[in-house]
C-alpha cells in the first residue's frame, strides 16, 4: 500500500519558509514584496481563487494589490492595466486570474505581463527560460510538482519518468524540470500509442490530464511515484484527480492524493515566485 504524499503539510512548510523569507526581505530592503491581482468579470470560481491568493499573500506578510474590471472591459483596457503594473515599483508579482471573459485572448493579456513580474511563469520569456535552463520564473503548479518529489527524496537523476500530459500550463513544463534534473522523460498525449506500455516502464509518472480517474493501478510499476495533477468534480459532487487513486495506491510506493495533494501546492509555490520576484527586481 503506498504511503501519501501529505500536499497540505509541504503547502504548510513552504507557507512558512515563505514568511520567514518575507521578513528577511524586508529587513533587508525595507518594504514588503508585493503581489498584484487582475479579476476580470464576475465569474464566481474565479472570485473564490483570487480571494484565497490575496488571503494567503496577507497570511505570508506579502502585499496585496487587486483589481477588479468589469467583464465587458476591452481587451486593450485590460493590458493598459497590466503596462501600468509593470511600472509600479511596489507590484513585483503580476497575476492575471483565468479564464478571461470569452473575446479576449489570454495570450495578448499574459505577454503583456513583464517577465520579470511573471510569478505565474506563463509568460513565452519565462517558458524560454525555463527551455534554455536559464534564472527564471517557473509555473506554480510543476513548481509544486517538483517539490512534492523531494519531499519524500525522490531520486530524480537518471529515473524514468512519465508525463501524462504536455500542456503550457502544466506537462511541458513539469517534463523540462524533470530534464532539468536528469531524470530521462516521456511525454505522452492523447496521441500516444499504447499508453499503459509507457507508463508501465515509468519510476515517477506524472498524470495532468483531466480526465477523472484516468490512469489505471494496472498500467503502473510496483514501487512507483504517482503524482497526480488532476483536478475533476464528478456529478455526485467529489472531487477525484486524473488517476484511479483506490487501484494506483496498491502498487504505487508514493502517491498524492486529490484533494490535499498538488492542489495545494500550487498558491504556496505564487507566494514563493513573489518573493523571488521582488529579490531579483531589488538586486539587479
Ligand atoms: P489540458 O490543457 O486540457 O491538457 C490535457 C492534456 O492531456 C493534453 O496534453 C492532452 O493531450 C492530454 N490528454 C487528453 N486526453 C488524453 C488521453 N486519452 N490520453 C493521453 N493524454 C490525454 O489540461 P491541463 O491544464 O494541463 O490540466 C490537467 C489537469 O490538471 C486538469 O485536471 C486540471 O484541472 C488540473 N490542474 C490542476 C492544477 C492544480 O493546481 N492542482 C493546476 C492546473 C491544472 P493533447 O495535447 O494531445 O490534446
Amino acid at each position: 500500500m503506498a504511503e501519501i504524499i501529505d500536499g497540505k503539510a509541504e503547502a504548510a512548510k513552504v507557507r512558512e519558509e515563505t514568511a520567514a523569507a518575507v521578513e528577511a526581505f524586508r529587513g533587508e530592503f525595507g518594504y514588503a514584496p508585493g503581489l498584484a491581482t487582475v479579476l476580470v468579470g464576475d465569474d464566481a470560481a474565479s472570485a473564490t481563487y483570487v480571494r484565497n491568493k490575496r488571503r494567503s499573500c496577507a497570511k505570508a506578510g506579502i502585499e496585496s494589490l487587486h483589481h477588479e474590471l468589469p467583464g465587458d472591459v476591452s481587451q486593450q483596457e485590460i493590458v493598459s492595466l497590466v503596462e501600468q503594473l509593470n511600472e509600479r515599483s511596489d507590484a513585483h508579482g503580476i497575476l492575471v486570474q483565468l479564464p478571461l471573459p470569452k473575446g479576449i485572448d489570454s495570450r495578448a493579456v499574459l505577454n503583456a505581463i513583464s517577465p520579470d513580474k511573471d510569478v505565474d511563469g506563463l509568460h513565452p520569456v519565462s517558458q524560454g527560460r525555463l527551455m534554455a535552463g536559464e534564472d527564471g520564473l517557473r509555473p506554480c503548479t510543476p513548481l509544486g510538482v517538483m517539490r512534492l518529489l523531494d519531499s519524500i527524496g525522490t531520486e530524480l537523476k537518471g529515473a524514468r519518468a512519465v508525463v501524462v500530459g504536455r500542456s503550457l500550463l502544466v506537462g511541458k513544463p513539469v517534463a523540462l524540470l524533470l530534464l532539468e534534473r536528469h531524470a530521462t522523460v516521456t511525454l505522452c498525449h492523447s496521441r500516444t500509442e499504447d499508453l499503459p506500455g509507457e507508463v508501465g516502464r515509468a519510476d515517477i509518472v506524472v498524470a495532468a490530464v483531466g480526465l477523472p480517474e484516468f490512469v489505471q493501478g494496472e498500467w503502473i510499476r510496483d514501487g512507483s511515484v504517482v503524482i497526480d495533477v488532476g483536478i475533476n468534480r464528478l456529478e455526485d459532487g467529489r472531487l477525484v484527480g486524473d488517476v484511479d487513486f483506490e487501484s494506483c495506491s496498491q502498487r504505487a510506493s508514493h502517491i498524492t492524493p486529490v484533494p490535499g495533494g498538488v492542489g495545494p501546492m500550487t498558491v504556496a509555490m505564487l507566494l514563493s515566485n513573489t518573493v523571488t520576484a521582488a529579490r531579483r527586481l531589488a538586486t539587479r
